[in-house]
Formats: C-alpha cells, structure tokens, sequence
C-alpha cells in the first residue's frame, strides 16, 4: 500500500483526526493506498505554518527565490521517470503522456516562473505638478491553491509556482482523486531548499478540507481549477471575505473546420485534441463543426483514425487511450453517451466500455464520436469532460459562430482555415479566453490563460499570475 501524509512546516504528517480515504488506481479498480482527510485543524496546522513562513519568505531576495525554484525544476527533471509513473498509475493516464506533457510541464511551470519573478517590474507615473507615482507589487500573504484531478501535478505546479515566486506562502489542495505527485513534490522541494512553512500540501475531500481553505479567514486568495458548480460555490463563499478569486472552471469548447484548412494537419490534430488524456482535458475540443462541403469527407476519415486508436493499460508504449480517472467519472460519460442516443445523435464509433485483459475492473471506455442533429441537444451543451466529441455539418461563418458562442461556455477554441480575413473576424467574435487557429494546445506560458463566461473568472499564465498573487500599492511622493 502506497500511503500519503500532508506536507506540513516541511514534515510529512497524518491527519489528526485520523480519517482516511481510499485511493485507487484507475487502470486495474484496485485501493492501492489511503490519503488523509484532513480537517479544519490540518488546514489550520498548515496555514499556521505558512503564516510563520511568511516574514522571511516574503523578504528573500528575488535571486534566492528564483534559484530555489529553478533547483525544484531541475529536481523534477531528473526524477521524470519516477513522477511519470506516479502521475500515470494514479490518474490512468498513458505514461508516454506524463513523460511527455504532464511531469516536463510541471518543472517548465517552476522555471518559468522562477525567471518570470527576476523580469516582473512595477509602473511609476512621473506627474506634472512635481511628483512620482510608483508602484508596488507586494505578496498577499498566506494564499489557497485548489487543482483538479484530470492534469493533477501540471495544473497544482500551475498555481503554486507564481505563488511562493511572488513571495507568498501556500496552504494547497490537489484533488483527492489523484493525490499522489503533489504528495512526492513535498519532498522534491524539501531536497530544493525551499524553507519550511512556504508550502504546505493537504489532502482531503473538496467539501471538507477545500472547505476549510477556502472559508479561512485568514487566507486571502484563493486560486482555483475545477468545475463550474465547484468554482461558482467558492465564489459565494469568499467573495463576502473579499478575497481574491481565480477561477479556471470547465469548457465545451468549439473546433471549428473550415474546407481550406490544410487537411491532414487539421485530421491529425483534431484527433489529439478529441482524445488526448482520454478527452479529460478542459481544452478539448468537443463540439466539431465542420464546413458542409467537406462534411462527409471528414466524417469518413476521422471515425477512421478515431477507431484505430488502441485503448489499453496506461503503462503500455502503444495506448493511446488509458483509463478514465474513476469508477464514478466512467458512470457519468456512459450516461452521456445515453443521453445522446435518446436525443437522437448517432454513434458513429465507439460508446462501449473496454476490457481489457488482465484489467478487467479497470476504468475503459472507446473514442466515441457522435453525430448530433442540431446544436441544442445536451450533449453538446454540456461538459462531459471525457473521450466523447458531437459533431455536426455548417454552411458558413455566421451560422458556425453562433453555433460556438451558443453555450454557457468560454475557454477555447479552435479554428482551421487559412483565410486571414476570416480568421481575424472569426477570433474577434468568438466568445473564448484562447483561441487557436490552425493549431491545438500550442502553449507560451508567458500569454494569458483562463476563459469568459462559466469558463471563470481571472487569468493565469506569465505576469498574469505574478499580478494575481500580488497587491498593488501606489506610492505618490511630491517633491
Ligand atoms: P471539482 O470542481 O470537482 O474539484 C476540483 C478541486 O476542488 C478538487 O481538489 C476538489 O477537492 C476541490 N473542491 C471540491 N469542492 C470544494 C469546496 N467546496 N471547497 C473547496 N474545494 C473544493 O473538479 P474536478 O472534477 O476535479 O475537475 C474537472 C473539472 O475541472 C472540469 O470541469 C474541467 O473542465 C475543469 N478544469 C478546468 C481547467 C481550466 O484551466 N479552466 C483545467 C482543468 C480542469
């Protein structure tokens, strides 16, 4: 059994009240360890510590900042293949996708921002009437990371990285489903030097332990990833405490395809962005429009390439698609899938779960593709956050952008085409935090990254987060 323990005051620790949860690993069913459910006392263990942590952190210089995050990076780095693994048996995710995306994105995310912190400057506004203005841009604080299970040490290093950069401490909580690599990072940063008390990990439930760390009076911001229902509950309760909020919350994102697209990128592409990580990426994109003249072209060709990817154990070479990261998750796709047939949507390839050998219990489910009649029904209204893509034939611009803009939604999107003129009408109109033509996933994390709509609220990403994990203070000196 693989147990984990919170990462507190740079020591690992049960929880106090003793309470544990299972976890299991998707690609056989099987408890392969516990995790604590920490209570309200675990998290004010660890806020404490990060509070005490705070005065000396908050005064290191910005090269000794910068020095032990790159250490962290590096530490990730040198440990891939271990963080891989972990990350891959935990979430069910195929290892050749930890070891390409998941891990070397976690310690790009610390180097990044360890360099980010040595480059970030402040205003200062010379006035006429003899004085200067200048800015400061000072840490909050003790602040509160929250990560989703579907990319676990990615999104949880997304936030945590500008935070301690900017000089804050951290009360974090990745999800209680995929608990494992925040769990081994605890170590990694102890190993980098960083000093006890600036981070702090625990591991619970969302309703218990993320409950505490967002009521917490005392923790002044609050950095989310997850659902919309989950990210629109912490606003109620940390809006009245006036803490700052960042919301990255969930996307049905539109891939539009236009006929002058340059094809066989566009094929290939779209099946990435369909399937990858089992379609449990909040970028996907799961609504497919395609322009009417290549519709059945299309149609043909994608279910093709889609049935040809093999589902399998995530530690194979070969698997293109893993497990789903739980039994409950599986449940609720499978649902959607029957959704669709009852709204009358064809299943063109896919709908089943797998067995596979040897995994009998493990989470399996095919690439489903689904023609939709019309843009309305629910599964392609709502997130379904798993390997299943809609898709439905346009006749031209205006139609499709109102199709994409029609849902609750505003996280990406994705254009093929290489018309300019529609390309810059298409991007300006399209009601997304990122849009990307004639690519997917193309990732600089110095631009702007969060969505409009239920997509959230806030950006992260380069400066963005260094702005967000800072106050602004304007002094004025007249002279
Ligand atoms: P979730 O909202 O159920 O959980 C996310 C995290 O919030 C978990 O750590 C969970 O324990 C915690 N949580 C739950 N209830 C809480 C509460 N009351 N107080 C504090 N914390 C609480 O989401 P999930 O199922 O883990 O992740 C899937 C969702 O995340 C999808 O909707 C997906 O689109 C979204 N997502 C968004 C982005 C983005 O960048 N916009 C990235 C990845 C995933």
């Amino acid at each position: 059994m693989e147990n984990i323990k919170n990462y507190i005051n740079g020591n690992f620790h049960n929880p106090i009240q003793n309470h544990w949860i299972d976890n299991y690993n998707p690609s056989n069913g099987e408890v392969y360890g516990q995790i604590p459910n920490s209570s309200k006392e675990d998290v004010e263990q660890a806020y404490k510590s990060a509070k005490s942590a705070f005065p000396s952190w908050s005064q290191t210089s910005i090269e000794e900042r910068s020095r032990i995050l790159i250490k962290i990076s590096e530490l990730l780095e040198a440990n891939l293949d271990r963080f891989a693994k972990a990350e891959s048996k935990d979430n069910g995710k195929p290892i050749s996708l930890a070891k390409a995306v998941d891990i070397p994105r976690a310690a790009s995310n610390f180097r990044f921002f360890g360099n980010a912190i040595t480059q970030f400057a402040s205003e200062s506004h010379e006035s006429i009437n003899q004085a200067i203005n200048y800015t400061l841009r000072q840490p909050i604080g003790v602040v509160g990371c929250i990560s989703p299970w579907n990319l676990p040490l990615y999104l949880f290093t997304w936030k945590i990285a500008p935070a301690i950069a900017a000089g804050n401490c951290v009360v974090a909580k990745p999800s209680e489903v995929t608990p494992m690599t925040a769990y081994l990072l605890g170590k990694i940063c102890n190993e980098a030097g960083l000093p006890k008390g600036v981070l702090n990990i625990v591991h619970g439930l969302g309703g218990s332990t993320g409950q505490a760390i967002i009521e917490h009076e005392n923790i002044k911001a609050i950095s989310f990833t997850g659902g919309t229902a989950t990210g629109a509950h912490i606003a109620k309760v940390a809006a009245p405490m006036f803490k700052k909020l960042s919301l990255e919350l969930g996307g049905k994102n539109p891939n539009i395809i236009f006929a002058d697209c340059d094809y066989d990128d566009m094929l290939n592409t779209t099946v990435r962005s369909s399937f990858a990580n089992q379609g449990q990426i909040c970028l996907c994109g799961s609504r497919i429009f395609v322009e009417a003249s290549i519709y059945e072209k299309f149609k043909k060709d994608f279910v093709n390439k889609v049935k040809a990817l093999k589902v399998g154990h995530p530690s194979e070479v070969s698997t293109n698609i893993g497990a789903l990261v739980s039994k409950p998750h599986l449940e609720k796709v499978k649902e959607y899938i029957n959704i669709a047939k009852a709204e009358n949507g064809i299943i063109l390839c896919g709908g089943n779960q797998v067995t596979v050998a040897g995994f009998e219990n493990g989470y399996y489910l095919e690439p489903t593709v689904i023609e939709v009649p019309n843009d309305d029904c629910r599964v392609n209204q709502e997130e379904i956050f798993g390997p299943v893509v809609t898709i439905m034939p346009f006749h031209n611009e205006d139609e499709v952008l109102q199709m994409a803009n029609k849902v609750k939604y505003g996280l990406s999107a994705t254009l093929w085409t290489n018309n300019l003129k529609r390309t810059m009408k298409m991007s300006n109109q399209l009601q997304a935090g990122i849009v990307w033509v004639n690519t997917w996933m193309m990732r600089d994390l110095r631009t702007p990254f969060g969505g409009v709509k239920a997509s959230g609220i806030g950006r992260e990403g380069g400066f963005e987060a260094l702005r967000f994990f800072t106050e602004a203070k304007n002094v004025c000196i007249k002279y």
